[in-house]
């Protein structure tokens, strides 16, 4: 019998990386990021299973009796045109369902987490005498939508394949290349946004008392909004209410029917999420009366994320075997983070606990460069964001291995 080497080693993992950085696809649209992770995957022994929750594969690797430890990486890009100047730089420009050209980039890092899971499921198949137990690699779509977890735990994930006791995940970031960033308990907040329609009655700019005016609406509601945080949220709690998106009228002399505003909202604890949630109702409803609407405005909810919990026992533990691992002067420990992730849907829905953390992939002397200059490095989502190869891509493939072994039935 031959035995096949996985291939994923760390000239092969970076060439992945480059392809997946170079070839970037919108969530939920991840079909080539799905047919490189099951080639990557050949000769690891796993199951391999796709198009989970749309584009989402799972990997199961099978040894033995023992714990079942998940391990998760997103797989999705951003309309973002990417301007890092590397040579593997996407120029990829996709038209979508409403004919508009849109660039594609990797400015999340989610092709490096794919890299990294891949890694580690080789590393995990290579070194399976020394444990015993089921990994589960979910390489999950869509999570900039923050509908991918959701998505694949409706298509069945857990009744399909094995439940895990922990679920285990990692976001690159703009720390230092080499250095992994923990917090405990809620990491990142909790993120909603809702798509608000304020109803007016249209007309000519000249004759403003013939109509019902959705600009001078929008206004005072965009205004009133900014209560919710200086007057109803405590001043111990955290929270954010951005009004990210305006938009009425075509020309200064017509008064419009409709305004709309996309609001979103990040909080870390679910009081304060229900809070604002109501309050920006409240506020929008009142403000549509004040000015008279015709018809009560509309309001669609559509991106939720809850708190994500990187759960405290869980994670000391698992920090204990990084310090082992990395030594105690590659970890960090960071604040709670205003940005949202969806990886905390799994355990929510298992009511097992989650370990999250971040690893840096920016050049140390890309950061003392910015630092002087009094800035920070490029972060996640900005146009000039890229992790550097390595060491990041062995960091990540380390993390997620040790952190996996961590929860394995070990037998050494
Ligand atoms: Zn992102
Ligand atoms: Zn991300």
């Amino acid at each position: 019998m031959t035995v096949v080497e996985p291939d994923t080693t760390t000239a092969a993992l970076a060439d992945l990386y480059r392809q997946l950085h170079s070839d970037p696809e919108l969530s939920f649209s991840e079909h080539q990021t799905a047919a490189r992770i099951v080639a990557s995957l050949a000769g690891t022994g796993c199951e391999i299973t796709q198009n989970v929750g749309g584009t989402g594969v799972v990997a199961v690797l099978r040894n033995g009796d023992g714990p079942v430890v998940m391990l998760r990486a997103d797989m999705d890009a951003l309309p973002v045109a990417e301007d890092t100047g590397l040579p593997y730089a996407s120029t990829k420009v996709v038209v979508d369902k409403d004919g508009k050209s849109l660039p594609v980039a990797h400015a999340c890092g989610h092709d490096m987490h794919v890299a990294a899971l891949v890694g580690a499921v080789g590393e995990l198949s290579r070194r399976r005498a020394n444990w015993a137990g089921t990994v589960l690699a979910v390489f999950q779509p869509g999570e900039e939508l923050a509908s991918g977890a959701q998505a694949m735990i409706d298509d069945g994930l857990f009744d399909r394949f094995p439940r895990p006791s922990i679920v285990l995940g990692q976001h690159v970031g703009p720390l230092p290349a080499g250095v992994i960033g923990h917090g405990q308990g809620p990491v990142m907040a909790a993120t909603d946004s809702v798509q608000v329609t304020l109803f007016g009655r249209g007309g000519h700019g000249s004759q403003p008392e013939n109509t019902i005016d959705p600009v001078l609406m929008a206004a005072a509601t965009v205004m009133r909004l900014q209560g919710i945080v200086s007057r109803e949220v405590a001043s111990t709690e955290q929270a954010v209410v951005t009004v990210g998106r305006l938009q009425a009228g075509t020309k200064e002399n017509i008064i419009p029917a409709v305004a709309e505003l996309g609001i979103n909202t990040r909080s870390y604890s679910a009081e304060t999420r229900a809070l604002l949630k109501a309050a920006i109702e409240r506020i929008v409803t009142a403000e549509a009366a004040a000015s008279n609407s015709p018809q009560p405005p509309r309001f669609d909810w559509n991106v939720s994320a809850p708190v994500l919990v990187s759960d405290p026992a869980a994670t000391a533990t698992t920090l204990a075997a990084f310090e082992r691992e990395f030594g105690a002067a590659r970890l960090m420990p960071l604040p709670p983070l205003s940005a949202s992730e969806d990886v905390g849907v799994f355990g929510d829905f298992l009511g097992v606990p989650t370990v999250f953390w971040f690893w840096g992939g920016v050049a140390h002397e890309v950061v003392e460069e910015a630092l002087s200059r009094g800035q920070l490095p490029p972060t996640n989502h900005s146009p000039e964001f890229a992790p550097v190869i390595e060491p990041t891509l062995t960091t990540g493939v380390q993390a997620l291995t040790t952190a996996a072994l961590t929860w394995l039935t070990s037998s050494t």
